[in-house]
């Protein structure tokens, strides 16, 4: 562990909450912050860091945090539910040209009117923008504030493509509606990599406040990685439309499958660090100075002058 050192001006410092001891849950209230543990031995100090994070504590602080906290997981539940309802038909196509008998035993159920599921959500996830941007005329040009314009804008994107798609199926169903049709792919992926663009600022400046997030290594999903599988996908749909060679089709196919795939693991990744990075915003760590009570140093006489 990197745990900086302990410095000098605790070193009369006692513990002042009821915090646990990392290794045997002891409870360290009222021990001076230089010792260890008195049943397993472990520093306290070390404990002291665990509970306090200090890097968390030593950010700007947010105006509004459980709004910043809720409107991050609201986002990332209205892109993944947009994404899956746009990708639901052709993995269902795709899927039941598996099996030649049942031409259309999944895609039956996947009708083509679910895009506008899609659109819906991409507006619902406008709220988060309003509680994600900063007040009228604070920080109109900060880094935060750009970003979420990205997102707001891929937002727009999205709603107006997924529309479209809804209607061009619907409304004006049309054999030779292909080139149409990868228009609007090319700005679904557009739109998504205006959302993904905004996400990458957003959770730079806001997932440092939770340790989890800015911690892990398995669990936090890289946003640019999202905007590499979409760019996967639209490149995929692009050859499976103008491309004539069996073979070239096939692999552009199963490209686009691929991409699409790590597109939704990758966005229920995202959604369980904004949940983590939620919950550090709603409950934060305690500061430095609630968990510590410095005690003044003692005269070498007090008692002395006491008794007089
Ligand atoms: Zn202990």
């Amino acid at each position: 562990m990197d745990a900086p050192p302990q410095p000098d001006r605790f070193a009369d410092a006692v513990i002042a909450l009821p915090i646990h001891c990392r290794r045997c849950g002891y409870n360290l209230r009222g021990l001076p912050a230089v010792g260890r543990c008195p049943e397993c031995g472990t520093d306290v100090w070390q404990t002291v860091l665990h509970t306090v994070d200090p890097t968390a504590s030593s950010l700007p602080r947010l105006r509004n945090p459980r709004a910043v906290g809720d409107a991050m997981l609201w986002l990332m539940l209205c892109i993944l539910g947009a994404t899956l309802l746009v990708l639901a038909r052709p993995a269902a196509r795709f899927a039941d040209r598996f099996d030649p008998a049942t031409a259309d035993a999944l895609s039956r159920h996947v009708p083509p009117e679910v895009v506008f599921g899609s659109a819906l959500l991409a507006v619902a996830g406008f709220w988060s923008v309003v509680r994600l941007a900063p007040p009228r005329g604070q920080e109109p040009r900060g880094p935060v504030a750009r970003d979420v314009r990205f997102v707001a804008l891929g937002l727009v994107v999205w709603a107006i493509s997924a529309t479209a798609r809804g209607l061009m199926v619907r409304v004006a169903p049309s054999p030779d509606a292909r080139v149409a049709d990868l228009a609007v792919t090319v700005a679904l992926g557009a739109a998504a990599a205006l959302v993904f663009a905004g996400l990458h600022g957003i959770l730079r400046a806001i997932g440092l406040r939770s340790r989890e997030y800015r911690t892990s290594r398995s669990g936090r999903q890289g946003v640019l990685v999202m905007i590499a599988t979409v760019a996967g996908i639209v490149l995929g749909e692009i050859v499976t439309t103008l491309a004539d060679a069996h073979a070239v089709v096939e692999v552009a196919r199963i490209t686009t499958m691929v991409c699409g795939l790590m597109l939704v693991v990758g966005l229920g990744y995202l959604t369980m660090n904004a949940a983590w990075i939620r919950r550090a915003l709603r409950l934060p760590p305690p500061s430095l100075a609630a968990v510590l009570r410095v005690v003044p140093e003692m005269p070498p006489h007090a008692g002395g002058s006491r008794a007089r």
